[in-house]
């Protein structure tokens, strides 16, 4: 069949808007030149473009404390994790999803409403480390922020939250960690260290390893749980405003070597002719636009640390007198040998 002028121009325009609009409906980065990047973002994905928009900035003279609230509880984040948990690289971010036949990991009181499942966690760097987590404090950012993401038990998944979040604008609790650099070994987290050591088996896109078992998560949250609190929601497309965020006030720490690792891996699958590097991978903070942020100071805080603090030096004693028994031996066999001689 032969077309004329007309139909030819109105299928090569229709070509060019499937094509377009397929790269549209699934395309989106974090790269500030490309067309798909975050300030394109809404264009493409209304939600973007609300009022109640996450990351912020949250400044620190114009919170709220909150004070008589119950303690946010943390179930199960001190148990060790279920086996079979797998680190994947999905392209925007490292995540670890939590079987759903073990969700026993939740949340609840210190202001939340309901109680919320733990889904998965990930993670969110920069390029240097004086950029990469989403919120900010008074303008400053840390090298790295860990999310940790969950639902209304009323509901079945993260998936099935936001398919049914008519008006639900607490379907999702996140609970947000900020990461510091550290060269102290006894302040590092050492089950993320143990974690981050995997990033070398997830370069690209899609790849997926299993983790060693008998990690717990307490060992990802800070020991004081002071936390700011503030409605928001999710950071990536499609930006939904249905999360409650819970973002801890004082970092975990990690050690700049095992940090690194985050920026050798790939946004793109191995068999990629292009091969883009994933770099970065957070969202510019957003205007509060009259939002209330609230500070929740831990009651337990103090004595929660002093109890890590000792649990620190006590995994670390045993290596100090393993350093000062070779010490003495050396200098005894010296004098040993002067004596010899
Ligand atoms: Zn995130």
């Amino acid at each position: 069949m032969k077309l004329n002028n007309n139909a030819r121009t109105s299928s090569c325009l229709f070509l060019v808007l499937t094509l377009v609009g397929s790269c549209f409906c699934s395309g989106w980065n974090y790269d500030p030149t490309s067309p798909y990047g975050p300030e394109s973002w809404p264009e493409h994905y209304p939600f973007c473009n609300g009022t109640s928009q996450s990351p912020i900035d949250i400044v620190t003279a114009g919170v709220t404390e909150v004070s008589n609230t119950s303690p946010l509880i943390m179930t199960s984040y001190d148990e060790e994790l279920p086996n079979q948990l797998f680190l994947l690289n999905n392209g925007h971010s490292v995540q670890v999803n939590i079987p759903q036949s073990s969700q026993i990991v939740l949340i609840s009181q210190g202001g939340l409403q309901s109680v919320y499942m733990l889904e998965q966690f990930h993670f969110h760097w920069g390029e240097t480390n004086s950029e990469g987590s989403e919120h900010t404090v008074n303008g400053k950012a840390y090298p790295l922020e860990i999310h940790f993401v969950h639902y209304k038990s009323s509901y079945t998944s993260v998936g099935d939250a936001l398919a049914n979040v008519a008006n639900d604008t607490s379907a999702l609790a996140v609970l947000g960690v900020f990461v510091q650099v550290s060269s102290d070994v006894r302040a590092v987290s050492e089950d993320l260290e143990s974690l981050l050591s995997k990033l070398a088996e997830v370069t690209h896109e899609d790849d997926e390893t299993e983790l060693e078992s008998g990690f717990s998560l307490d060992d990802f949250i800070p020991c004081d749980r002071t936390f700011f609190r503030y409605d928001g929601s999710l950071t990536t497309p499609t930006c939904n405003e249905v999360v409650v965020w819970t973002v801890f006030k004082n970092p975990i720490y990690v050690t700049a070597d095992k940090l690194a690792e985050f920026r050798t891996l790939y946004a793109t699958n191995s068999t990629s002719a292009e091969q883009i590097q994933l770099t970065h991978n957070f969202r510019p903070v957003q205007n509060l636009n009259g939002r209330t942020v609230s500070l929740y100071a831990d009651p337990d805080g103090t004595e929660r640390c002093n109890a890590k603090g000792s649990a620190s030096a006590a995994r670390f004693c045993p290596v100090v007198v393993v350093a000062l028994n070779t010490l003495i031996t050396l200098a005894l066999l010296l004098v040993l040998r002067n004596d010899v001689v």
